[in-house]
């Protein structure tokens, strides 16, 4: 999962992004850049680099971003790796300069790779899925004009829409044509986000800024004016004409957990507010709190969330019981990436004082714990026991999200089934692998209801894959990655 935002039509429209990538750091911590065009010079400036915005973007490096039109993308590693030529955006120069960032996975990646390599000869340099899809929108546009066409934005969406039935997976791209304009689209069941803002010029004109969230229009100054759409193409000229093409229209279906977990809780996708979205979870979650504490008859003293995702519904679940609600957990902030140092008990020490117990809030107490999810254990285990250690006297866990027994190939860092402690596990076993008194889960079918969309990705849930995958494939693409390294590295 990744962070992409573009803008165009803002003067010093690179460096503005800045501010916007800070907006999406949670999405990816990897790396960080920005790609910009200058009209006047017919230029590109690419800035980019490892490490987390505010130590990719010094003063000077943001100053060399021209122009006014820009994207850029805070990076977290499913394919490809940490290493420099992975990062994005990513630049080709024919038969027109194109750049581009996207959030998601190519599914059949070794498909399109052998494509591009072997019948367009055409060679790739890094191992980023971007790539492909860079020479994909290149190889639709050249073939265009090849026989004939020129520029345009019908050819522009045209080699787009070869993009989206071809290139399978789960994908939201922002990218930009040298000397031309913007462009923004996504796969054809929209399962990653992408939100579009504007705002009013004194010409009379919009000018508009793409983000994976919503909060980003609000730093800038932007109104939240629509979803893309699932296999949406839009396209913004360089007069800042607006276009779009949607060439099939299937039903999306939007990845439940951004609302459970990767979003920011000040965003909103299919008209529904992630904050809001929290909040009901925590109330259905309340009610399975209560009927399992009739019927395995205890009782709690607080109710207390695992920071930082798991607050709203963890606030909510705890007026619903009408217990206090505690933090019991405070995390440190400035503790980072703690796999670049070396020395062990170095690294040992930085991950223990990630999460730090507040001894005088636990100790005696019956704790109801709420997280987000739970996905390998790890991390849950971790702290069930820093709690215990702690002086609880009886730690309970309730899940936002319902058990994930399957593996996701569209992104977010769990390809690998037995590596999750649910995978073939009864909910009783869960909760005795993690340590726990009593273990709540929200009930699967209770969770459309929950987040307000019919139509969701809960293939990590039920098995049910809205894009297939042939999951030898994606495992050998897979083994090219070294990475990790989002939203609290998705190690729960
Ligand atoms: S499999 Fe799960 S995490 Fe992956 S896209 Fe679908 S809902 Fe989201």
């Amino acid at each position: 999962m990744c962070g992409v935002v573009g803008l165009i039509g803002e003067e010093k429209a690179g460096e503005k992004l800045f501010p916007a990538l800070f907006a999406l750091q949670h999405r990816g911590q990897d790396a960080a850049g920005i790609l910009s065009f200058d009209f006047d010079r017919a230029e590109f400036h690419l800035e980019k680099d490892l490490g987390l915005v505010s130590q990719v973007f010094p003063i000077e490096r943001l100053s060399r971003l021209k122009g006014t039109m820009a994207l850029g993308h805070t990076r977290y590693s499913t394919i490809g790796t940490v290493e420099k030529e992975d990062l994005q955006p990513l630049v080709l120069s024919y038969p027109n300069g194109i750049g581009m960032a996207h959030n998601g996975n190519v599914t059949n990646y070794s498909e399109i790779v052998e494509y591009v390599r072997g019948r367009r000869s055409r060679w790739t340099f890094t191992r980023n899925d971007l790539e492909i899809l860079l020479h994909m929108m290149s190889i639709g546009i050249s073939d265009r004009l090849d026989a004939g066409d020129s520029l345009s934005a019908d050819v522009f969406a045209k080699a787009a829409q070869d993009v989206i039935e071809k290139v399978k997976g789960a994908y939201s791209i922002v990218g930009m044509m040298a000397d031309q304009g913007m462009f923004a689209f996504c796969d054809d069941q929209g399962i990653r986000p992408l939100l579009i803002g504007r705002k009013l010029n004194p010409s009379g004109k919009y000018s508009y800024c793409f983000a994976s969230e919503k909060q980003v229009f609000f730093g800038l100054g932007y109104d939240y004016w629509r979803d893309l759409q699932a296999g949406e193409f839009v396209y913004i000229d360089r007069d800042l004409n607006f276009s779009t093409f949607q060439k099939s229209k299937k039903v999306s279906r939007p990845c439940m957990f951004e609302w459970i977990y990767f979003a920011g809780a000040e965003t909103e996708w299919h008209q529904r507010p992630v904050y809001e979205v929290r909040l009901r979870l925590g109330e259905i979650l309340a009610a399975e709190a209560l009927k399992k504490m009739k019927q395995e008859n205890f009782e709690v003293d607080l109710v207390a969330p695992v920071p930082d995702t798991a607050r709203a519904a963890a606030l909510r679940l705890a007026e619903v019981l009408e217990k206090p609600y505690r933090e019991v957990l405070i995390k440190n902030r400035y503790v980072q990436r703690s796999f670049i140092v070396n020395e062990p008990e170095v690294r040992k020490a930085m991950v223990n004082l990630k999460l730090l117990p507040v001894e005088s809030e636990i100790r005696g107490k019956k704790i109801l714990l709420v997280d987000d999810s739970i996905v390998r254990g790890t991390t849950s285990a971790r702290i069930i026991q820093l709690l215990r250690e702690s002086g609880a006297e009886k730690v309970y866990l309730a899940s936002t999200c319902p058990p994930i027994r399957y593996p996701c190939f569209y992104g977010i860092d769990f390809p690998d089934g037995e590596s999750l402690v649910a995978f073939q596990k009864t909910e009783e076993a869960v909760a005795k692998h993690l340590g726990v008194d009593a273990l709540i889960y929200l009930p699967l079918n209770k969770l459309r209801e929950a987040i307000g969309v019919d139509s969701l990705c809960m293939a990590c849930l039920d098995g049910d894959y809205p894009v297939p995958v042939e999951k030898k494939n994606f495992l050998e693409t897979r083994s090219r990655n070294i990475g990790g390294g989002g939203k609290n590295e998705v190690n729960g």
